[in-house]
């Protein structure tokens, strides 16, 4: 394995290791660019999944001491797309991933815009075209298991263990962090990060087993990947690759937004009762086969084009939604820190679901590679992740649930009309996408500087 010459300021330590060498790759050898670190502590991550792998390599690239633990016995993403807004894309960018994934896009650059918004009903008026203030504001539409291979490519395939069920977290005599897994063998770290996902085990030990948040949405989602030709040729007047596309109508949306260079559209068909609140999570399974046939009867008053959508999705997977009610107050107790969907699962109408974890992801790992971070100041460190994450990640999931309202309200007589739905439409991208990340750096550092846990830089 190739070694990098020390970091040279420190204060430019996360320039340095995430930007040498096109993203820590030697293009000459392929090898993974890795820091010698002096970090006197032991990281161990629950769950290998997007926030999982996002957060292992820019640890693995600064030589910390890390391991992934999955539960799966390989790496796995369910066969669907994911909508990655701008924020998600900066994040990715400062985590030095980004041009991994976009390699494995089949695009050249991110270049998706916003939802364009249209009626569900016949004519499929135009409800809602969202005017961006800011031109670099686009995004990337990914098939979940390329985004997943451009991650895996980044990390050296020791730091992963496979069929590592984790069921429990205690912790030892001297502090550390005992992981239980299913084969009971167990793995000690001074910290835990859990990316377990929506049914997180990891949780358990912040929140308590008896105190998960976790709600049954009363939504339902119909997924299917369908090429985009087959569409075209069944007579659909929509464009669905220049803009992802939201159709909306009273209690049901349908979007969809091209992956694989816009040979295949992504499509979700939304199914919601609003009337009901929501209820105690469902017993498992949350994804089941459906048939065509019942996800038809939900959208008998749409028009043409949405018809010619659920035409083509043949055998769609039925997923029903879950998210937390209320969102959680903190994402850490002790060494052990929630990122992801084991923190804060919500509904994905904004898709900004897992573009959270990568803003959770890249503040955590920030902090952990500071070379001012160590094992006796780590508590420290973990409670400035604490002030920042949680009032952000629940501000998108408080709007994810809105959204949804709003898309479902839609009605040109009987509802919202247009012009009601494009006002209200208008005021829920701007906070999701513009949210200043770096500010929020600079304020966990300036105050662990102000506390004397970090020495000032001269
Ligand atoms: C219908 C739908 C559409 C969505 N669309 C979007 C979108 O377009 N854009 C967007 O940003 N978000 C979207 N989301 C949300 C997004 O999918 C999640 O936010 C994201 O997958 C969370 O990533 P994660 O790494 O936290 O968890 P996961 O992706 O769930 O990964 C968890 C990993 O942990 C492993 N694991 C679980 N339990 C254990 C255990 N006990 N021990 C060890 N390993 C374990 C799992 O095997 C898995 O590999 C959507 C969600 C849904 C339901």
């Amino acid at each position: 394995m190739t070694r990098c010459p020390p970091v040279p300021r420190a204060h430019d330590y996360l320039y340095y290791l995430l930007y040498t060498e096109a993203d820590g790759i030697f293009p000459s050898t392929g090898f993974v660019c890795v820091i010698m670190s002096n970090k006197d502590f032991n990281i161990a991550i629950v769950g290998g999944g997007l926030c999982g792998l996002a957060a292992a390599v820019p640890l693995f690239k600064a030589g910390l001491n890390v391991k992934v633990f999955e539960n799966a016995p390989g790496f796995g993403e369910v066969g669907a797309g994911v909508g990655l807004g701008p924020n998600s894309i900066r994040a990715l960018d400062a985590l030095g991933v980004l041009s991994a994934v976009v390699a494995r896009s089949e695009q050249a650059e991110p270049t998706m815009r916003v939802f364009n918004f249209v009626s569900g009903y016949e004519g499929h008026e135009e409800v809602f075209d969202y005017q961006t203030t800011n031109p670099t504001n686009v995004g990337l539409g990914i098939y979940r298991p390329a985004f997943l291979d451009a991650l895996i490519s980044l990390l050296d395939p020791s730091v992963t263990e496979f069929s590592k069920h984790c069921i429990s977290i205690t912790t030892s005599d001297t502090g550390k962090h005992i992981i239980h897994f299913a084969d009971r063998s167990t793995y000690e770290a001074d910290l835990v990060i859990g990316t377990d996902g929506i049914k997180s085990v990891t949780r358990g030990y912040v929140v308590g087993n008896e105190n998960q948040p976790l709600k049954y949405t009363h939504t339902a989602a119909y997924r299917a990947l369908v090429p985009y030709k087959d569409l075209l040729d069944a007579g659909l007047k929509t464009d669905l690759v220049t803009r992802p596309q939201c159709f909306i109508g009273l209690d049901r949306h349908v979007i969809t937004f091209p992956i694989q260079g816009n040979k295949t559209i992504n499509i979700v068909a939304f199914v919601a009762d609003h009337d009901t609140p929501w209820t105690p999570e469902l017993p498992p399974p949350w994804v089941n086969p459906s048939s065509q046939s019942e996800l038809k009867n939900y959208y008998k008053e749409f028009g043409s084009d949405v018809m010619i959508i659920l035409d083509h999705m043949k055998v769609p997977s039925k997923w029903s939604v879950h998210a937390f009610h209320p969102p959680l107050e903190s994402f850490v107790k002790d060494g052990v820190v929630l990122v992801g969907d084991a923190a804060h699962p919500m509904l994905p109408h904004l898709g900004a679901g897992v573009g959270q974890g990568f803003e959770d992801v890249l503040v955590l790992t920030h902090l952990l590679t500071h070379p001012q971070t160590k094992k006796a100041n780590l508590s420290h460190v973990l409670a400035q992740y604490n002030k920042v994450r949680p009032p952000r990640a629940n501000s998108v999931l408080h709007g994810s649930t809105r959204a949804g309202e709003i898309y479902d309200s839609f009605h040109p007589t009987a509802k919202n009309d247009v012009e009601t739905t494009a006002k209200l439409l208008n005021e829920i991208w701007e906070p999701v996408w513009n949210y200043d990340l770096k500010k929020d750096l600079e304020k966990c550092v300036g105050a662990l500087e102000e506390q004397g846990v970090f020495a000032k830089e001269a």
